[in-house]
């Protein structure tokens, strides 16, 4: 049951792509960190802790900012951190402000952290326990958490396209299927959406190599989608890297409804404003260590 400890990378990583919006070429490193140091970007020697107080901006991606420093797109890297169970890894921006992209989903950053080792650390893991139930809203989005003795993700969509539609995607960890079935994901967009991105100076990297792309009903990339209902997972997969601003995994139940970036960070904040969860040792949640470490049962 190594997942009742925290967890760090064995040997340092080196990651090279181009950022999705910036269009800029990014290499970071990944170094292993001692147990209860967290997760945290250095840029430039300015530590940003990778919580939610210092994520500012929330447009087609989420993006932390300190004293002057911005790392762009850092959600797809916290999912792979997630699912990995890794708690505690500085991650150095030696080039760029954005995280690659690299193919569009957490894939290369989850085969990278595996290639790299994972190494379980003297101190127990902590959990974030929704203790109450919390629901906010934004127009007609909306997410919310219930205590539950277990994470459980459900996101459901709602668009007014035959691909997408209005499908939904549940995340269990514990259930083999549904861990394979997120991590390569990739992020989407549509075709008509792609010349106001790129006049806002967003999606400047954006490719078919590095994102699913619709023109209406239609795939663009050749080789079409790695899930029938790929986009929604992938939406699952975003949401999941948000949440882990919070600090800790979740132990609870999320549902999102047309959830997006900035109602994931507003979520978030409120778990925190409203004092919805309470933090726990692995060891006083009995349940969690009875589905064993699921990290490891999988890639
Ligand atoms: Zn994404």
């Amino acid at each position: 049951m190594i997942c009742q400890f925290q967890r760090t990378i064995k040997n340092p990583i080196k990651i090279e792509g181009v950022g999705l919006h910036s269009g800029e070429n990014t290499t970071l490193y990944l170094i292993p960190a001692k147990e209860n140091e967290g997760i945290k970007f250095i840029k430039d020697g300015v530590v940003i802790p990778a919580h939610i107080d210092n994520a500012h901006s929330f447009e087609y991606s989420t993006t932390l900012y300190k004293e002057g420093k911005t790392i762009r797109t850092v959600e797809h890297l916290m999912a792979a951190l997630y699912f990995t169970g890794i708690d505690n890894i500085t991650i150095e921006i030696a080039q760029g402000e954005e995280l690659p992209i690299l193919d569009g989903s957490s894939k290369v950053f989850v085969e990278k952290i595996k290639e790299a080792g994972i190494v379980s650390l003297p101190q127990e893991k902590i959990y974030a326990v929704i203790e109450e139930p919390i629901e906010i809203f934004q127009e007609d989005k909306f997410i919310k958490a219930t205590p539950s003795n277990r994470f459980k993700v459900i996101y459901q969509a709602n668009y007014n396209n035959s691909i997408i539609g209005n499908k939904k995607f549940e995340y269990i960890p514990e259930n083999i299927d549904s861990f394979k079935g997120i991590y390569t994901a990739r992020t989407y967009c549509f075709l008509e959406e792609v010349e106001y991105l790129r006049s806002k100076g967003l999606a400047k990297g954006g490719s078919l190599e590095n994102a699913v792309v619709f023109d209406k009903d239609k795939v663009l990339n050749e080789e079409g989608l790695r899930f029938e209902d790929e986009p929604i997972r992938h939406k699952t997969l975003d949401l999941i890297g948000d949440l882990y601003l919070l600090g800790y995994p979740i132990i609870g139940e999320i549902f999102s409804f047309k959830g997006g970036h900035r109602l994931n960070a507003e979520f978030v904040k409120a778990l925190i404003s409203q004092g919805a969860y309470s933090l726990k040792q692995a060891s006083e949640i009995i349940e969690i260590m009875n589905f064993g470490c699921f990290y490891d049962k999988v890639y």
